[in-house]
């Protein structure tokens, strides 16, 4: 090689400045991150198996069994958005010439059949409109008809928009002695879930959309039924980055000490964790009736009086302890509509500013 190979001009638009404007991102994801996410964004780094981050780590999988209602050990981050959860699902669940029961009513069926073939394994596909979801009668067919090891569904569909129902699903799976992966990327922390009493054997999810972080480490978790199949497995898992076992192993699921696999997402495993422990915080409100706290220099009394004779509209004041010191909205049934929580707002927003600092 010549010696006098010269280095290149270095590129002009990095001595301008990041271009970073402030959105409102109200599309399927990734949505905005909590302030409190992004705060954990610029925090110093550490090393990737220091005791400091490995707390973290275990603060993360806590985060994660809470939002995914599930004890299973085997429950971490894999680095990567949510197509490598789902990977990392596929490789490990399938070997060459299994077959999966694909339930497709969307892209991501279609995207995970992609995956499955590119793993070597066979897809089965059961398709429905977009917009539709599978009833349990049309899932047992696909498993009486294809004898799966595995059948996959997608419970938030961003693509057609639905959430398919999940009880029973599970054991109907395990009559048919095949196992139950669920892609809940776009609902996970927004709708109920249960993985361990609706025995779901795999589940993955993805940062960037009701977790409020940026797209990164994704969450998921393998029961005992999965890992016993991953155990059993013939051949190894085709993916070194996504082999679960050793993933287990960095993450502190087993017994042994913790083993370097690859660098773990500092960042992205500070902001993940930050972003659940967001969701842990506000898990104890009741989301039908919601209790506001009466700042300062405000007669409650006034206010909802105000509601009614202006606008015809109840607001409650609060009750035993809490009478005096909150209001009482409920978003209830028939009557919980976004117009619904709009014109409350308003109205409350009004009467607010005919009576702050007034009384
Ligand atoms: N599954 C679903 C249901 C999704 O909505 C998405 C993201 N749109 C993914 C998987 C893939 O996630 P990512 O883009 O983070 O890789």
């Amino acid at each position: 090689a010549s010696m006098s190979a010269s280095v290149s001009e270095p590129p002009a638009c990095l001595s301008e400045p990041i271009n970073v404007p402030s959105k409102l991102l109200m599309g399927p994801g990734p949505s905005n991150a909590h302030p409190r996410v992004l705060a954990a964004g610029a925090l110093p780094l550490l090393g990737h198996l220091h005791t400091e981050f490995t707390k973290i780590m275990d603060d993360t999988k806590a985060g994660i069994q809470y939002v995914f209602q599930t004890q299973n050990e085997w429950t971490f981050a894999v680095s990567g958005t949510g197509h490598a959860a789902m990977e990392a699902a596929v490789v490990n669940l399938l070997e060459a010439d299994d077959v999966a029961l694909v339930c497709q009513n969307g892209v991501w069926g279609v995207r995970l059949a992609d995956m499955v073939e590119r793993n070597g394994s066979i897809a089965k596909k059961i398709t429905k409109p977009w917009g539709e979801v599978f009833s349990l009668e049309e899932i047992e067919e696909g498993l009486k008809e294809h004898k799966p090891k595995i059948v996959f569904v997608t419970y938030g569909e961003s693509s057609g928009g639905t959430a398919q129902p999940l009880e029973g699903l599970g054991d109907l799976c395990h009559k048919y002695d095949a196992l139950l992966l669920v892609d809940s990327v776009a609902i996970v922390g927004g709708a109920p879930m249960f993985m361990d009493a609706w025995n779901i054997d795999v589940l993955y999810a993805g940062a960037q959309k009701v977790l409020s972080a940026p797209p990164a480490a994704s969450p998921i978790s393998f029961n005992q039924r999965a890992r016993d199949a991953i155990a059993s497995r013939k051949t190894r898992v085709r993916s070194f980055y996504f082999d679960a076992a050793e993933l287990a192993n960095y993450w502190g699921c087993d017994e042994g000490p913790r083993r370097y696999h690859h660098t773990g997402m500092i960042s992205s495993v500070y902001a993940l964790r930050e972003g659940l422990a967001h969701f842990a915080e506000t898990s104890v409100r009741n989301p039908c009736v919601t209790t506001i706290k009466v700042p300062e220099g405000v007669d409650w009394k006034k206010v909802i009086e105000y509601a009614m004779k202006n606008h015809k509209l109840e607001i409650a004041g609060g009750l035993g302890e809490l009478a005096g010191k909150v209001w009482r909205i409920g978003i209830m049934g028939y009557n919980c509509t976004p117009e619904n929580v709009n014109r409350t707002l308003a109205v409350l927003q009004e009467a607010l500013k005919e009576h702050w600092k007034k009384n």
